[in-house]
């Protein structure tokens, strides 16, 4: 990799920590408190490699194939999110890889994650996706479907259920913060049910839109674009 190339990164990581750092202050919110998961879906195995030496250590793939293959070619102290679907057939293989599935979308895949869990003797931390913004292909969970999961996820000894994950419509930022907002209120509802499980995090907003994510409670932030786009 050239020189521009890791300049290029270093610069757009200065300046991505910086908009963070400000969302943080106006937010009243704790800087420790949000993670960058810099989405690495785009960019060679090198380019991330080059990240994690910049300091970054949460990387993201949305394909579970892209991830095995990146994780053995990158340094153990990586720690995996998977963000996208997980088909049923990729699961033995992913869990032992990943520190956090963040797409959890339909109760059949969480009850053969709890499966393979007590199989692997893994306690897993996924996130339930929910689509908050109600477009009609997008996946996860409907906000009212999620709303009924309560005794589902209670009835999960395995897997620790940390949270909500979303996808923003691709619009302006500041129409994306209801459906920010509507994770939020879900998660506290479903908090209110669910005793043995700690629903702490909120996995939302990407490039487009990840400052008003934060202003709304985001303790995962998953950013792609922002990170590897050129400067020039
Ligand atoms: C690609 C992707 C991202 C990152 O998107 P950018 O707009 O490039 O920041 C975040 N979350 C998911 C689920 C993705 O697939």
């Amino acid at each position: 990799m050239d020189e521009r190339t890791r300049e290029n990164l270093r610069a757009n990581l200065e300046s991505v920590e910086h908009r963070i750092q400000q969302a943080c202050v106006r937010a009243g919110r704790s800087r420790a408190d949000v993670t960058l998961v810099a989405v690495t879906k785009t960019v060679t195995a090198e380019i991330a490699a080059a990240l994690v030496e910049l300091g970054v250590v949460n990387l993201g793939e949305n394909r579970p194939q892209e991830l095995w293959r990146k994780a053995d070619l990158l340094p153990k102290e990586v720690q995996w999110h998977l963000i996208g679907h997980l088909q049923r057939n990729k699961i033995e293989r992913t869990l032992p890889l990943v520190e956090w599935i963040h797409a959890v979308d339909s109760v059949r895949l969480l009850h053969a994650l709890e499966e393979a869990a007590a199989n692997q003797q893994r306690r897993p931390r996924v996130l339930l996706e929910v689509n908050a913004s109600g477009e009609a292909t997008k996946q996860g969970f409907a906000l009212t479907e999620a709303a009924g999961l309560a005794p589902t996820i209670e009835a999960l000894t395995h897997l620790h259920v940390c949270g909500l994950m979303t996808m923003a419509a691709p619009i302006e930022p500041e129409a994306c913060r209801p459906t920010f907002r509507s994770l939020r209120n879900l998660r506290d509802t479903l908090q209110r049910e669910v005793s043995n499980h700690r629903l702490d995090h909120l996995s939302m907003g990407m490039s487009n839109d990840f400052e008003i994510a934060i202003e709304e409670g985001a303790t995962y932030i998953r950013l792609g674009t922002v990170l590897f786009e050129s400067r020039d």
